[in-house]
């Protein structure tokens, strides 16, 4: 049995979509404050070899609804994706980001202590490299994060080393880049109810014409002076979970990978390939800079590719696509 904390939300849900298919079963906890019920209601009705077995809508801030849930199951291992993410909100409200995501994910680690879990996988981010220095961007680049969000999530990589080290749990971080697409099927994709992220942006504009995409920058040192990405599609995103949990059950130490896919892309060129997918033509402007926005991400892979065994194998065209039709199934809905 898995425990998925943040499996209403979007890369949660996914992972968990991709569990249940493989024929795990599965607990999950979220307190819903940005994810959606009808994700985990979705995950819960849908005909798959494994099952979710429970669905605890608590708070990791609160130390008794995260060991109620290790005394009630016997959890193998921890995926675990609930956490505040806006860079944004982080700069300004610091208090809500370290409450959250480091005190609930060190209340994670301690009922995982005290009731014998000794394997987690976590949502790192590239956010803990903070300004590049170089590109691509391997892990032993020097981590200085530059706001609140990559400070917390960097704090719990220490702290994760210092809980692998005196009491054995061990820890595979995964340092995302920019995330894209949904699920082939669309039956989960990603929801924020404040959208900050490029390509939904710009698949809503698309879907609503009253919305104009608004580029944040066009004089970086880059080819088109709009920022360079690293975007990796959900799916490869989530195979490397999968990898990680097998390398720690095959005995892996703790360890931490970038996700990425070695490649970038311009925001204008993301712009260009969603108007080649979608057919359609998309309005923007071009805005100010957005403070913290380095000119280039590009993560180098090797590592995972050595170590996990593993590569991504979807394009960019997939990505976008599968985003384009959830946004599309979402719009219709009304949701
Ligand atoms: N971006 C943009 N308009 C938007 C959203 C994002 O121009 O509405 C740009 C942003 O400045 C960055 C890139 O798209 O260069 C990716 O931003 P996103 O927020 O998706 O991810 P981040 O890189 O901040 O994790």
């Amino acid at each position: 049995m898995f425990l998925v904390t943040g499996a209403a939300g979007y890369i949660g849900s996914n992972l968990a979509l991709k569990l249940l298919e493989s024929g795990e079963d599965i607990v999950i906890f979220d307190n819903l404050s940005t994810g959606h019920q009808k994700i985990v209601d979705k995950l819960k009705t849908l005909n798959l070899k494994g099952k979710v077995v429970d669905f605890i809508k608590g708070d990791l801030r609160n130390l008794n609804d995260i060991e109620a849930v290790f005394s009630k199951y016997k959890i193998e291992a921890v995926f675990h994706f609930a956490a505040f993410s806006i860079v944004s909100e982080s700069a300004k409200n610091p208090h809500k980001y370290w409450e959250n995501n480091f005190t609930g994910t060190k209340n994670l680690l301690d009922a995982m202590k005290k009731f014998g879990t000794d394997k987690i996988i976590f949502s790192s981010t590239a956010a803990t490299y903070g300004e590049p220095l170089y590109t691509p961007i391997d892990e032993q680049h020097p981590q200085k994060p530059i706001n609140s969000y990559g400070n917390t999530k960097l704090a719990l990589e220490f702290l994760m080393d210092d809980y692998s080290k005196a009491y054995n749990i061990k820890s595979v971080r995964l340092r995302y880049f920019n995330v894209i697409g949904a699920d082939k099927f669309q039956r989960t994709g990603e929801w924020h109810d404040i959208e900050t992220h490029l390509v939904p942006n710009i698949l809503k504009s698309i879907n609503d014409k009253n919305k104009v995409f608004e580029i944040y920058g066009n004089t970086y040192n880059t080819k088109d002076g709009t920022c360079v990405r690293d975007y990796i599609v959900i799916d490869d995103l989530i195979n490397a979970h999968i990898k990680a949990l097998k390398y720690l059950q095959n005995g892996g130490k703790t360890d931490y990978f970038n996700l990425g896919t070695k490649e970038g892309n311009t925001v204008l060129e993301i712009l260009k390939t969603a108007e080649n997918i979608t057919g359609q033509k998309i309005n923007y402007t071009i805005k100010e800079k957005r403070e913290g926005d380095p000119a280039i991400l590009i993560a180098d892979n090797k590592k995972a590719k050595e170590i996990l065994n593993w590569q991504p194998e979807k394009t960019l065209e997939e990505g976008i696509l599968t985003a384009y039709k959830w946004e599309i199934a979402n719009f219709k809905k009304g949701l």
